[in-house]
């Protein structure tokens, strides 16, 4: 799952508005960060195998830390804790609500991946594989993404003109970036995916922070 991940961010600003939409943007996809960082060191593995599944060409057989049950957990303690410092009132909330964001990525992955999330160490990996159907995997990203988008517009309405408008161009363009995901090139090698996926996720916080800031709702 890629664009799917953000729906939950979008919708979870709803719930503690002080947080900024940029932060939630980088909770979601935490794990993937984490993961990007590890496959580039060496640390955890993945092969380009076109064709793996319908939706994505990545066997990814090793990657204990960042998406294993008890390593989701323990990041989404840590994102938690730091990223809850960025607010001054609403503390608990705040770290509640980043660290389910960041524990949302591991439960959306359960849904699309293949067998690869390990419970234990390296052991016992789940994953209901529907990236192998890519007509059931596509429509539900995208609808995650727009159910968000729906939410966050209701809970925080814009104080601009242009605010709407600013928000579902973004979105239809996350859209754009979904399909190419999907139907582009599978990457060249790991590390290739690795910088495409960091790169991709700091573009796409940098614009939500850009959303969230033109509808006028952002507070100190
Ligand atoms: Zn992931």
């Amino acid at each position: 799952m890629f664009i799917g991940h953000y729906g939950p961010a979008l919708a979870a600003k709803s719930l503690v508005r002080q947080l900024p939409l940029w932060l939630l943007f980088v909770a979601v996809q935490w794990l993937d960060f984490c993961w990007s960082a590890l496959v580039l060191l060496g640390v955890e593995k993945v092969r380009i195998v076109p064709g793996f599944t319908q939706a994505s060409a990545l066997d990814l057989y090793y990657m204990p830390f960042t998406h294993g049950l008890i390593g989701a957990l323990a990041l989404a303690a840590v994102f938690g804790a730091a990223g809850s410092m960025i607010v001054r009132t609403r503390r608990v909330a705040a770290f509640a609500v980043l660290a389910a964001a960041v524990f949302s990525h591991w439960l959306l992955d359960l849904v699309v991946h293949m067998p690869d999330l390990p419970l234990i160490d390296d052991q016992m990996k789940v994953g209901f594989g529907l990236w192998r159907w890519i007509w059931i995997s596509l429509p539900l990203e995208l609808a995650l993404l727009v159910a968000g988008a729906v939410i966050y517009a209701r809970a925080v309405p814009s104080r601009t003109r242009f605010g709407d408008t600013g928000l579902w161009v973004f979105v239809a363009a996350m859209g754009v970036v979904e399909l190419y995901g999907a139907f582009g090139p599978p990457p060249a090698t790991p590390a290739a995916q690795a910088l495409t996926a960091l790169t991709a996720y700091c573009v796409l916080g940098l614009l939500a922070g850009l959303v969230d800031w033109g509808r006028g709702t952002v507070r100190g």
